[in-house]
């Protein structure tokens, strides 16, 4: 029993007798119990803040709306747009829920994209960033080099989601990172088939520091040419990593598998199918390592999809219906100038076909344009006449496209 006179926590009332500690403020008093309580309220307050701050900059959809959003700019890759909605999801879910006292914690779903070359890759993770509204930011892993070798620092990934944050610390670390050609930088030994990479198990294992989630020192204006800078700590635990690449050569290491183990049970109709499609679709963890990454690696990216090559029809689409299609943007360009563009339908088709022989896949397509539209560009804006339309038509076309350079896009 307290005496009366002795002083009371103003908070719950005990004596100071009942307490621990009992501190004294202008009017009142404080005892130890009630401040660990106060604390707990105010960690739990401020959590919750940051998460609603989260939650309202973040334009967190649902996968089906990640993947329909997905098709105004991407043409076809349905299966990797429907692995990348869910797992962007999961990602940002899982950012943005409230962290729940049963232990179960959701692991983060980093992704690997296979694909040839100009399918698309680059192109997903960059509209997966933009319809989410969450910094991006694009880095080859064949520029990376391990500490003390010439090329970027892996912490130059970094920089460049801080620039793309408009350094906003918080904002970066809730960003999308595109790693690509993580292809290019496999262990040798293991793939007999890349000679000119020396370190790459060592850039494997540079890239590792920044998935395992842990603080990085991150130079803001980027490398080793401003040594004085002051480094920013930056948590890459909920950054998501999406990494890309041809894997050259892998559909035979799949193929093996698959024969492998196809062996005694398969009918000869399954394995015809399998020859002709698309083996990416295979893929699974193993192959990844039989082609050189370490495991270490390809444990950080637990989800795995595939690009399809794009056929003619593809690219035809390609040219005419997303939403920023080369052909809008042309014709956006020059109705700038009060000119009508048109293209005759044969052009279109003859650009598939000379972007087909080239091999480079959509990526053919924008030179082919750019080659085509360059005099036409540089000519009309200061033209004497005044232009009101122009139609590109497929001599004209192959005209320019014979005195272009373009010829020696054409991959080997
Ligand atoms: P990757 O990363 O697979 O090498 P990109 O995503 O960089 O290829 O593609 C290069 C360009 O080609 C893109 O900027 C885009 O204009 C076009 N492109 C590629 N694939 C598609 C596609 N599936 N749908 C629409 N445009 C595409």
């Amino acid at each position: 029993m307290s005496s009366k006179g002795e002083p009371r926590c103003s908070f719950c009332g005990k004596s100071k007798s009942e307490v621990n500690i009992l501190i004294a403020g202008i009017s009142g008093h404080i005892c130890d119990g009630c401040i660990s309580q106060a604390q707990h309220i105010v960690e739990e307050e401020i959590t919750q803040r940051v998460e609603t701050t989260i939650s309202k900059t973040i334009n967190l959809l649902k996968p089906r709306d990640i993947k329909s959003h997905l098709d105004e700019y991407v043409i076809g890759q349905d299966q990797a747009k429907k692995v990348l909605s869910v797992a962007v999801y999961n990602h940002y879910k899982r950012i943005t829920q409230k962290t729940t006292e049963d232990d179960v914690e959701i692991e983060k779903s980093n992704v690997i994209l296979l694909g040839e070359t100009g399918t698309g890759k680059t192109l997903l993770a960059k509209t997966i960033a933009k319809i989410l509204n969450v910094p991006f930011a694009v880095a080859d892993a064949t520029v990376i080099t391990e500490a003390g070798y010439v090329g970027e620092d892996v912490e130059s990934i970094l920089t460049k989601l801080l620039q793309a944050a408009d350094y906003d610390v918080s904002s970066a670390e809730r960003g999308i990172v595109f790693i690509d050609e993580i292809d290019k930088i496999t262990r040798k030994s293991d793939n007999p088939s890349i000679t000119r990479d020396v370190s790459g198990e060592g850039v494997q294992q540079a890239l590792l520091k920044l998935l395992e989630g842990a603080e990085v020192g991150v130079p803001p204006k980027g490398g080793r040419k401003h040594p004085e800078q002051k480094l920013v700590q930056i948590n890459t635990k909920n950054i998501l990593f999406i990494t890309g690449g041809a894997f050259v050569g892998i559909d035979k290491v799949i193929g093996k598998r698959l024969n492998t183990k196809a062996l005694g049970y398969s009918r000869l109709k399954e394995r015809e199918t399998i020859e002709v499609d698309n083996m990416l679709q295979y893929v699974n963890p193993s192959d990844l390592k039989s082609y050189g990454l370490i495991p270490e690696l390809i444990g950080r990216f637990p989800v795995l999809t595939f690009l399809n090559p794009l056929d003619d029809v593809a690219l035809r689409r390609i040219l005419t219906e997303p939403k920023n299609a080369l052909v809008k943007q042309y014709s956006k360009l020059f109705e700038m100038e009060d000119i009508k563009l048109s293209f005759d339908k044969d052009v279109l088709d003859f650009m598939v076909k000379r972007a087909v022989d080239f091999g480079l896949g959509a990526r053919g397509l924008r030179s082919i344009c750019e080659a085509i539209m360059m005099d036409a560009m540089f000519e009309l804006p200061s033209s004497d006449e005044e232009v009101k339309e122009f139609k590109v038509t497929k001599n004209y076309a192959i005209e320019k496209l014979k005195n272009s350079t373009i010829k020696n896009l054409k991959v080997a």
